[in-house]
């Protein structure tokens, strides 16, 4: 049985509100570290947790909160990446609608820390009744004196504000959330100088998401070696994987670090679709790399998964059976990535759009055998030639996909049809 920490609260009848959260041990974490613990004594407790930054890059988070340079003479800001838009990924929604007080209490604790007197939560706009149900959550907070002026009597203020985004992917890209929370258009910013040093209005800034937040009450409660000890090295906790796809039982699954990824598909998960086989699985969320299904006995952590050619990602497991035509499958993941390209960069804005009218005109039985080696160095001059990651994003699909099913490519190229129908 895996530890819960997330969803320990999950199926309690209204755990989003803040006399059950307490009721259940909820913000008592809060007050311990704000009357009785240093911001350095915390910061100690999550290094040693090895918690990793859970909304994609797997950063470890205490060494990105140590990055914040004291004595600028400038605030401080926290912003919680809330943006959840990477196809695949649901697993936040899910502690925002059950546990919103579980990741304010981490934003308390986590801008205690860093020295931020003013805390951001940039939600996508897509999340309205989340966004709502958050919005009550930080009111009721507010009522209890957990935010505001001199909270628990310490004298630490608080401040924590909701701002919704319009449904762009990008704007989940942290210098373009930035960006958007200034009210510009959201478009990511060139890397350095980094938002610890020059965030928010030019000011020092953490971000992180949600599900890394609301870890932080669990490490202080326990410490960071408890933490540390739930998985394998350098990958403490649980996480929470949002499995979709071919599966019975789609759904989010808490479990340690490690888990294996069969076991998540055929036990969590209820198995694949109809009886069948499985074909291939993206791990992490759309943007990485594809694993077929005999690269598939792995355990879930971050390092074994990038050992095993791919990436943890979000947690998102996206599951295909032996049905999926996988020319099919990587044209609606290229027509996202052209979508929500911000048009910024030209290997970006362009090279998405070519990628996807030479797959579409495979698929529309106009291609040629040629088109998959064009596909394949449309996306090579992609990656890693673009001011942010949604370059890499969109062409890792597309390398991988070759890579891993050149067949099935050239097979619809030369003979006008799918090789799975
Ligand atoms: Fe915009 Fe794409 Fe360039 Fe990112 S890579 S800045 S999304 S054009």
């Amino acid at each position: 049985m895996s530890v819960k920490i997330l969803t320990k609260h999950f199926g309690i009848k209204d755990s989003h509100k803040i006399n059950v959260y307490m009721k259940n041990g909820g913000y008592k974490q809060a007050e311990k570290a704000l009357k009785e613990m240093k911001p350095e004594e915390i910061l100690e407790e999550v290094k040693k947790s090895n918690l990793r930054g859970r909304g994609g890059a797997g950063f470890p988070t205490g060494l990105k909160w140590s990055f914040v340079p004291k004595d600028t003479g400038k605030p401080v800001y926290l912003c919680v990446n809330s943006d959840e838009s990477e196809p695949g990924t649901f697993k936040d929604r899910h502690i925002l609608e059950k546990d919103p007080h579980m990741l304010i209490e981490g934003i308390i604790i986590t801008s205690y820390t860093i020295g931020a007197n003013e805390a951001y939560i940039y939600i996508r706009g897509e999340y309205y009744p989340q966004a709502i149900r958050l919005q009550e959550a930080i009111e009721e907070a507010y009522q209890k004196g957990f935010l505001g002026e001199n909270i628990f009597g310490t004298g630490y203020k608080l401040d924590l504000k909701i701002y919704r985004g319009a449904g762009a992917y990008i704007c989940g890209e942290e210098t373009a959330l930035l960006e958007s929370i200034e009210g510009k258009k959201g478009k990511p910013r060139l890397k350095p100088p980094f938002p610890a040093a020059v965030g928010l209005y030019d000011c020092p800034t953490v971000i992180n998401n949600v599900e890394t937040i609301a870890d932080i009450p669990t490490i202080v409660e326990k410490g960071g070696e408890w933490f540390a000890s739930l998985g394998p090295e350098r990958n403490g906790g649980t996480k929470l994987f949002a499995v979709s796809g071919h599966v019975n039982k789609p759904g989010v699954y808490e479990h340690e670090m490690g888990y294996p990824l069969m076991k998540l598909i055929n036990e969590d998960a209820g198995g694949i679709l109809d009886g069948l086989k499985l074909k291939a699985v993206i791990p992490g969320g759309s943007s990485v790399p594809i694993l077929r299904a005999e690269e598939c006995d792995i355990n879930l952590d971050y390092d074994s998964v990038m050992k095993a050619g791919s990436m943890l990602g979000s947690g998102a497991v996206i599951v295909m059976s032996e049905k999926t035509c996988m020319v099919k499958a990587l044209s609606r993941l290229i027509h996202f990535y052209k979508d929500e390209s911000c048009g910024q960069c030209t290997p970006c804005r362009e090279g998405t759009g070519w990628m996807l009218k030479i797959i579409n005109r495979i698929i529309a039985g106009k291609g040629r055998k040629e088109d998959v080696d064009t596909l394949y160095y449309i996306a090579k001059g992609i990656m890693g030639h673009t001011v942010c990651p949604l370059g890499d994003a969109a062409a890792m699909p597309v390398i991988s996909f070759i890579n891993k099913f050149r067949d099935e490519f050239e097979y619809y190229a030369i003979n006008k049809k799918s090789m799975v129908e």
